[in-house]
């Protein structure tokens, strides 16, 4: 089938780890890549940006930039170029003369785009909120998001054929908040590149690792305060640790984040990269002892499943995503509480107990194979086959 995939500001060419780049942009290029593999053709339609002439690595599916809106346009103006996007989509889609047989959109932005672009069209539309403002709202009630961005989820979830999900918890959270059937959600959670994140297993005697990584953006739902907390205590109690914050952020918060660092005296200790190419992160989180992730909510966690694909251990928040991912006690550990102490001493555990590190080693590689973005995307091609066909059926006379 002709799948147009609508991903307003998340563009698979853009890096990911920096300020509005990060999982949903490599969930698109992973997932379009290999659709197109399985024969669909997929033109992957996202607004332009700076940087876009440098390209990519040749992909098997479309990208075109669709200029809506100046370039360097913040993402906060994005919803006043919208209807601009539908035009522009529909006016490449004629000149190629392309039909499409299905709509699969990304973000909110990209589901009112979808929305538009179905109904003109009478096109199935499959959607995918990646984060939802309801959930940001829970954790930052004092956080601004536009009104806007609630009533359009709302209306994005209730006009698709189906929305899809990665876990149950999203599926229970948006059928509370829409007040949406269970049938109206597919869960298909994502997936990693075992061949790209590999694992070499090692004796424990040389398991001697220590470093503690972080990998992602810098942003206030990620809790990174939390880590540098539980590692001001470890730094105290084992000499030769270090932490190693991977990815970047608006400057603010980056510049918070140094801030906060220099006033618990860890400098020295503590090393930021900023964001590095994907490529550069498998040896990075091999090298690691464990992965910490500390977040608020995670709707997914592609970073900490790529690092259990390399074979490194998870000390995690107990958050829907996440939870999905660590086995608690068998690749890694999950905690509820918000509580320094407890990470330092689930963080301490791993690194100063080798044996137990392989052990988790083997046990997150194996928990990585079951999540492979080939199992995630022929689930996907299924879904799509399904609800194509459900819309070619006419409904049955009342
Ligand atoms: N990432 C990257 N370079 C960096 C930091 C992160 O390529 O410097 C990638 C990482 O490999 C992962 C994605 O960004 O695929 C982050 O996805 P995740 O689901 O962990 O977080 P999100 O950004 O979706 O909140």
């Amino acid at each position: 089938m002709r799948i147009a995939t609508i991903s307003v500001h998340g563009c698979p060419c853009i890096q990911p780890g920096g300020t509005d780049a990060g999982g949903m942009n490599v969930y698109v290029d992973q997932v379009s890549e290999r659709l197109s593999r399985l024969g669909h053709d997929v033109d992957v339609y996202s607004r332009i940006h700076a940087g876009m002439e440098k390209g990519f690595n040749e992909r098997a599916y479309n990208l075109t930039h669709v200029s809506a809106g100046e370039l360097a346009l913040p993402k906060e103006h994005l919803p006043r170029v919208l209807q601009e996007f539908v035009s522009e989509v529909v006016n490449v889609a004629e000149d190629r003369s392309y039909g499409y047989d299905l709509l699969a959109s990304h973000y909110w932005l990209s589901g009112v785009v979808g929305c538009e672009l179905s109904n003109i069209w009478e096109t199935p539309h499959v959607t995918s909120f990646h984060t939802l403002a309801s959930i940001k709202k829970r954790f930052w009630p004092d956080e601004d998001e536009p009104k806007i961005r609630f009533i359009s989820e709302a209306r994005v979830a209730r006009d698709v054929d189906t929305v899809v999900v990665w876990t149950e918890g999203e599926a229970e959270h948006m059928m509370t908040q829409f007040g949406l059937p269970r049938d109206k959600f597919n869960i298909v959670p994502p997936g990693v590149d075992t061949d790209c994140f590999s694992f070499t297993p090692i004796a424990s005697e040389q398991n001697t690792k220590s470093t503690i990584l972080y990998v992602g953006r810098l942003d206030a739902l990620k809790g990174v305060d939390l880590l540098l907390d539980a590692f001001a205590i470890i730094a105290t109690q084992i000499p030769d640790v270090d932490l190693q914050i991977v990815g970047g952020g608006y400057a603010d918060e980056f510049r918070r984040v140094l801030g906060r660092i220099a006033s618990l005296r860890l400098a020295d200790r503590i090393k930021l990269p900023g964001v590095l190419p994907q490529s550069e992160l498998p040896k990075i989180y091999s090298d690691a002892a464990c992965i910490v992730a500390p977040s608020f909510h995670e709707t997914f966690g592609l970073a900490v499943l790529e690092a259990a694909a390399c074979g490194t251990p998870a000390i995690a928040a107990d958050v829907d995503g996440l939870r999905s991912i660590v086995d608690d006690g068998n690749t890694g550990y999950l905690i509820r509480e918000r509580d320094p102490t407890l990470y330092a001493e689930k963080i301490s555990e791993i690194v100063e107990n080798p044996p137990l590190r392989k052990q988790m080693s083997i046990a997150a590689r194996n928990r990585a194979e079951e999540l492979s973005w080939d199992g995630a995307v022929a689930n996907l091609s299924e879904i799509y086959n399904r609800i194509s066909l459900a819309r070619s059926i006419p409904a049955p006379l009342r």
